[in-house]
């Protein structure tokens, strides 16, 4: 992959005419190893956020050596680009095949369930284990998510203790319990009312858990979608885990994918045509744009206009557009609002910023659209959880008790802004 300073010298170089993904790793690397500060426990990557060798690699690079996956071809996927690091299949429905795969050729020791028959086939598939880890998956009551992942997973409550008691007897080595509050979860309390029910459920079964392992659920940041920090979240795991009803060797565990990648790349896009406030663009739902067209998030933009040596920011007043991608789909279709310069026009490029998770791993090769390249880049990132962004948030985009945050959103401002004024 090839490195650019900034967005701009890809655009000055490069004239892409397929979407380009601008990825950074030294922002995945910031994240991890805040979560390895911060989290007292282990953290493991939750990979369907995304599976890009180049955000596993940055990863193991920074230390972290954990993963959580879903399925053979993540496995085999962190096995190639973290080689040496440890998996847990935290998918609670898998194939037997899967299961046994995972066992026997990947030294996978860990598997969710969340029910008996989820429980028998594992022992089953690995040949009645003994030295399995085997994680509960709780249907916990959550709010505060903005992506609910309650409903298709999680035993419910009240036939926990049974399950609990169950996976207690089938295994020599570590029970746990997990859940996840769902993603982008926007109340840092979320997580200590999930604990305080997986205690609840721990006490009625009896057994103690070996390790609680919290999920995702952590959040980024994006437009009208300005989260607590980070560290309100870790605060409320810790005074959640000392309220449980645990051992003191009991291991603490999470599963980020969001947040450890979110920030860390943004798309660059093209406008096709320009219809009054709609812009057609060469990516769209089926491509990296899947959150901005079925849970209508908007995301932060910028444009850029012209090519080589004249390449440069497009400046001007701020209007609202929306978004269409390639596809013949009329589903593939972006709401926004996306704030952009008001003259922005066929050929101009757009960076949509914040799509490191859910982004590109979302994209498909539906009606002919969907091949993309990618660079890295080492400008910061439109947004940051983690103190990393330059940008400020427009005014009229941001509710009063937002402004305190530490994190910026979109108009430049810094050198570019300042040389203008000085002119
Ligand atoms: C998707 C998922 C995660 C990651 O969730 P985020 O909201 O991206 O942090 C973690 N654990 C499991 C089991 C998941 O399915």
């Amino acid at each position: 992959m090839h490195t650019y300073h900034k967005p701009l010298d890809l655009v000055r170089e490069r004239s892409p005419e397929r979407p380009v993904a601008l990825v950074r790793p030294d922002a995945v690397a910031v994240a991890a190893r805040w979560f390895q500060d911060k989290f007292k426990g282990d953290v493991f990557y939750a990979v369907k956020a995304n599976p890009s060798p180049w955000a596993i690699r940055a990863l193991a690079d920074a230390r972290i050596g954990s993963f959580d996956v879903a399925s053979i071809p993540e496995i085999e996927l962190v096995a190639q680009h973290a080689p040496g690091s440890r998996m847990a299949f935290m998918h609670p429905v898998k194939s037997r095949t899967a299961i046994s795969a995972a066992y026997f050729d990947h030294g996978v020791r860990t598997f969710a369930l969340d029910t008996h028959e989820e429980l028998d086939k594992i022992l089953d598939a690995t040949g009645g284990a003994r030295d399995l880890n085997l994680m509960v998956r709780l249907g916990v009551a959550t709010e505060g998510a903005s992506y609910s992942l309650a409903g298709k997973f999680g035993v419910p409550m009240e036939q926990a203790p049974a399950l609990l008691m169950a996976a207690r007897r089938a295994t020599q080595d570590l029970m746990g319990v997990s859940f996840h509050v769902g993603s982008q979860c926007m109340r840092p309390t979320a997580y200590q009312a999930a604990m305080a029910q997986a205690s609840r459920a721990l006490v009625r079964a009896g057994v103690f858990a070996d390790v609680v392992d919290v999920g995702g659920g952590f959040p980024s940041v994006y437009p009208g979608m300005v989260p607590p920090d980070l560290a309100d979240y870790m605060n409320a795991i810790d005074r959640g885990f000392a309220e449980m009803m645990v051992h003191e060797t009991t291991e603490l565990w999470c599963e980020p994918g969001r947040a450890l990648v979110a920030e860390a790349s943004s798309l660059l896009v093209k406008v096709e045509l320009r219809k009054g406030d709609a812009l057609y663009l060469n990516d769209g739902s089926y491509g990296s744009l899947f959150d901005a067209a079925h849970v209508k998030w908007p995301f932060p933009v910028k444009a850029y206009r012209g090519a080589g040596a004249a390449a440069h920011d497009l400046e001007g007043t701020l209007k609202p557009f929306r978004f269409y991608g390639p596809t013949c789909d009329s589903i593939d279709h972006m709401p926004g609002p996306f704030w952009l310069p008001e003259s922005v026009a066929e050929g101009d490029l757009i960076e949509i910023g914040m799509l490191g998770a859910y982004g590109v791993a979302m994209a498909t090769r539906f009606n002919g659209f969907g091949e993309m390249d990618s660079a890295i880049v080492q400008d910061a990132p439109m947004a940051s959880m983690f103190g990393l962004a330059r940008r400020s948030i427009p005014s009229h985009r941001v509710e009063e008790e937002e402004t305190r945050k530490v994190v910026r959103f979109s108009r430049p401002k810094g050198k570019a802004g300042q040389k203008k004024r000085r002119r």
